[in-house]
C-alpha cells in the first residue's frame, strides 16, 4: 500500500511502498477514506517542536474509514463497516485508565505519533479504538470530529463545564476554536467572543457564530474582552493558542469567579495574577487534553442529527500525493484553510 512517511522535520514527506500489516488477535485493518491535517503534523514535520520516538513513521491521526479485515476474536465488526478511528490506544490498566482517562495513559500509543498513523491506504489496530460512523456523516467529518472538534468539545463542555446564558472568549480561532464557537452556541452561551490576532480567523469565527470579535494584533485582548462585557468579563476563557501571552489574556479577560481552560499546548511557562486578584476573585485555571470515546460518540450524533453543522470545516480534500502541498498550505495558512483532508485511497 502506499503511505507518506516522515523521516525529519523540515524535510518532505516521502510517498512510499509499505506493506499492509494484516490485523492479529483483536485488531483490525481500517482503509482510510480521509485523514487530517493537524497542528501537531505541522509541529512535527515543518516546525520540528516535537519529536518522535521513532522514525521513519506514517503521520496522520485523524481518520475515519471502512473496515477492510478483522483479526481473531473481533465480533463486533465486520468488513464494510464505516469507522471513525479514536487515536490513543491505551494500555487499559494503569491508574487512569481504570478512571476512565485514558487520555492520561503514560502508555497510550497515539496514532501516527508513537505507531503507524492513517496517511496511508490503510491502518492496522486494535478494533478497540473503532467507533461506529453514521451514514449520515462523510469520511472528512468524521476523521475531523476525532480530533479537531472533540478536542474544542472537551474543553468547553466538560473541562470548562459551559452553562446556557454564561458568557465565553475563545482565544485563537483556528481548527479548534472555530469549533469551539459553534459548540459555545449549541451550549446555549449567551455571548460569545471570538479572539484573534488574523483578520482571515476573525471573519470565521464571526461565520461560526461568535457574537463579538476581538482583534488582539495589537495587545490588550482582556481589555476588549472586558469592554463588551461591561468591564465584568467572561465566565469562561478557553484558550487554544499555547502561548504565555494568550493564556495571561485568557485569564485577565475572567470575571470574578470565572475560569479558564487551557487547550494549547507549547513550551512557554506561565503565569498566575497576583494572588490578590487570583484568590480574591476565586478563579479557576485548568487544563484540557484530548478527548474521550463518549465526547467522540456525541459528537457526531450531534452531526449526524443536524444539531452541528460542520459543512464547512473541510476546507479541501487531496489526494495523498498532494499532502506535502496540503501540509504547506495548512502551515502557511494560504486561503485560510480550517482543515484540510487527505483521501489516501484516490
Ligand atoms: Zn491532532
Ligand atoms: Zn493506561
Amino acid at each position: 500500500m502506499r503511505a507518506a512517511r516522515f523521516y525529519a522535520a523540515k524535510e518532505p514527506l516521502r510517498i512510499e511502498e509499505v506493506e499492509a500489516l494484516p490485523p492479529g488477535d483483536g485488531e483490525v485493518r481500517v482503509a482510510v477514506e480521509a485523514c487530517g491535517i493537524c497542528g501537531t503534523d505541522l509541529h512535527v514535520a515543518i516546525e520540528g517542536t516535537i519529536q518522535l520516538p521513532q522514525t521513519p513513521i506514517i503521520l496522520g491521526h485523524e481518520a475515519a474509514g471502512v473496515v477492510a479485515a478483522v483479526g481473531a476474536g473481533v465480533t463486533r465488526w465486520k468488513a464494510g463497516d464505516r469507522v471513525t478511528i479514536f487515536p490513543n490506544v491505551a494500555c487499559g490498566k494503569c491508574y487512569a485508565c481504570r478512571r476512565g482517562r485514558e487520555v492520561l495513559c503514560l502508555q497510550a500509543q497515539v496514532l501516527g505519533i508513537s505507531r503507524e498513523g492513517a496517511f496511508a491506504e490503510s491502518v492496522t489496530l486494535p478494533a478497540s479504538c473503532l467507533l461506529p460512523l453514521p451514514a449520515e456523516v462523510s469520511f472528512p467529518i468524521g476523521a475531523l470530529v476525532a480530533d479537531a472538534v472533540s478536542t474544542a468539545y472537551r474543553a468547553l463542555a466538560h473541562r470548562g463545564a459551559l452553562h446556557t446564558g454564561e458568557s465565553v472568549a475563545v482565544f485563537g480561532c483556528g481548527g479548534l476554536g472555530v469549533h469551539g464557537i459553534k459548540i459555545a452556541k449549541l451550549l446555549g452561551a449567551s455571548r460569545i467572543i471570538g479572539v484573534d490576532v488574523a483578520r482571515g480567523a476573525l471573519r470565521r469565527a464571526e461565520e461560526a457564530g461568535a457574537t463579538h470579535v476581538v482583534d488582539a494584533s495589537g495587545g490588550e485582548a482582556a481589555k476588549q474582552v472586558r469592554a463588551l462585557t461591561a468591564g465584568d468579563g467572561v465566565d469562561l476563557a478557553v484558550e487554544f493558542v499555547g502561548l504565555k501571552a494568550s493564556v495571561s489574556e485568557a485569564i485577565r479577560s475572567l470575571r470574578r469567579g470565572g475560569r479558564v481552560v487551557i487547550a494549547g499546548v507549547g513550551g512557554d511557562r506561565v503565569e498566575l495574577p497576583p494572588l490578590r486578584a487570583f484568590v480574591g476573585g476565586e478563579l479557576a485555571v485548568l487544563a484540557s487534553m484530548g478527548f474521550d470515546r463518549e465526547e467522540v460518540e456525541t459528537v457526531l450524533r450531534w452531526v449526524a442529527e443536524g444539531t452541528l453543522d460542520l459543512s464547512s470545516s473541510v476546507t479541501d480534500v487531496i489526494p495523498l500525493d498532494a499532502i506535502n502541498e496540503g501540509f504547506r498550505r495548512a502551515f502557511t495558512k494560504e486561503g485560510d484553510p480550517i482543515r484540510i483532508v487527505v483521501r489516501p485511497g484516490g
